[in-house]
């Protein structure tokens, strides 16, 4: 079965920076699982970050920090060279993330202002795996990733 990366709180993991979780609907999980060997990521956590934390957002620097003003980018790239090597020592040439989160997000995450403001960029593990050659999906895109497969 091919192994496929995804955000451990898309699966029901309590590991967000709240002490919650986002899980996806349990169908698309068993759909999932049918297709795919699923490898549970959580960036923050394997960079080093305690749950719950004070949450974080990705700066135009690309600096990430806390919303007291504590750089955390260390512990972020250090989580997203986890994800890589997980990736690679499964083979994993997808993975699905947690949108708009400053580790997972593809696409849009919120802009370091702390006001709820959504920009174009990627999360610091999306980037990291994009750059690595690694498809990134997400949840809103499972559908699709399962009608292709
Ligand atoms: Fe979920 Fe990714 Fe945030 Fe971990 S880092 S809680 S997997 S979105």
């Amino acid at each position: 079965m091919k192994p496929i990366l995804i955000s451990a709180c898309l699966l029901g993991v309590s590991c967000r920076y709240d002490g919650l979780s986002k899980p996806i609907d349990e169908n698309v999980i068993r759909a999932l699982q049918k297709r795919y060997h699923l490898i549970p990521i959580c960036p923050e956590v394997m960079g080093g970050l305690p749950t719950p934390r004070i949450p974080a957002e990705v700066g135009c620097d690309r600096r990430v920090k806390r919303s007291d003003g504590i750089d955390v980018t260390e512990n972020y790239k250090k989580g997203a060279m986890e994800a890589l090597r997980l990736a690679r020592l499964f083979g994993c040439d997808t993975a699905i993330l947690k949108e708009r989160s400053p580790s997972c997000g593809k696409g849009r995450i919120y802009d370091g202002t702390f006001t709820k403001t959504l920009t174009d960029a990627d999360g610091i593990t999306a980037d990291l795996l994009r750059k690595n050659g690694i498809c990134v999906v997400g949840e809103s895109e499972i559908e699709k990733l399962l009608s292709s497969t």
